[in-house]
C-alpha cells in the first residue's frame, strides 16, 4: 500500500468525541516505550506523525490519523507504566475499554510487544481481555533489530508457546523494526485486506 497522505485529525479522551465512525479504523497499542510511535512513523513514512520518546505514560489520548483519506490509524495511549497512579490507571482503562468495545468501525487492534522481553503479564492480561470481549487483534513484535537472529527466534518461540497455554490459535504475528523499516509491507497488506 502506498501512503500518499497521512494527516493528524484529532486527539480525544472520550470515544464519543472521535471522528464520525464512517471509515475503517485500526488501533495500535502496547506498553509504554514499546516503540509504537516509531512504528507508526515507519508505517506512514512520516518522521514525526506520532511523537516518539515522549515521557512514558504522559500521552493519555486517543489520536486519530487519516490515511489516504480512506482509513483511520489510531494511536492509543500505552499501558504498564509503573509510575502511573491507580486513579490514572483506572481512568486509562475506562477510556480504552469504552473505545475498544464501543467503536463500531474499529476493524482490528494491533498489540505491540517488545521482542527483547519474555512474555509480560500486562500484555498477556490485555490480550486475554480483548479475547474475552471478542475484539480481533494482531500481534506486532517491535525492535527486532536489537536482537541476533537466533535470539529473536528463541524469544518468538517462547512467546508463541506461552500464548498457546491460553489460546487455541495464535493471532497473526508481525515481525518489525522501525529502525530498519522491516515488517512494513505485511502490516499494511493486513490492513488492506480489511479495507
Ligand atoms: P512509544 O512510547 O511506544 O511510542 O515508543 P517510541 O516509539 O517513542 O520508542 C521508544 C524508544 O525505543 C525510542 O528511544 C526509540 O528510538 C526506540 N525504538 C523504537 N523502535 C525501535 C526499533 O525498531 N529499533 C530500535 N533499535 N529502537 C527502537
Amino acid at each position: 500500500m502506498l501512503i500518499q497522505e497521512a494527516v493528524y485529525v484529532t486527539s480525544n479522551t472520550d470515544y464519543t468525541q472521535c471522528p464520525a465512525p464512517d471509515l475503517p479504523e485500526y488501533a495500535f497499542i502496547g506498553r509504554s516505550n514499546v516503540g509504537k510511535s516509531s512504528l507508526i512513523n515507519m508505517l506512514t513514512e512520516r518522521k514525526n506523525l506520532a511523537k516518539t520518546s515522549q515521557l512514558p505514560g504522559k500521552t493519555q489520548l486517543i489520536n486519530h490519523f487519516l490515511i489516504n483519506g480512506t482509513w483511520y490509524l489510531v494511536d492509543l495511549p500505552g499501558y504498564g507504566y509503573a509510575k502511573v497512579s491507580k486513579e490514572e490507571r483506572e481512568k486509562w482503562e475506562r477510556m480504552i475499554n469504552d473505545y475498544l468495545y464501543r467503536r463500531p468501525n474499529l476493524l482490528c487492534t494491533f498489540v505491540l510487544i517488545d521482542s527483547r522481553h519474555e512474555p509480560q503479564r500486562a500484555d498477556l492480561d490485555f490480550m486475554n481481555q480483548l479475547g474475552e470481549n471478542g475484539i480481533p487483534f494482531h500481534l506486532v513484535f517491535t525492535k527486532t533489530d536489537k536482537l541476533k537472529s537466533n535470539q529473536l527466534a528463541a524469544n518468538l518461540d517462547l512467546y508463541q508457546r506461552k500464548l498457546l497455554e491460553t489460546w487455541e490459535e495464535l493471532p497473526p504475528l508481525f515481525i518489525t523494526s522501525a529502525e530498519k523499516g522491516e515488517g512494513r509491507e505485511p502490516l499494511l497488506e493486513a490492513i488492506d485486506t480489511y479495507n
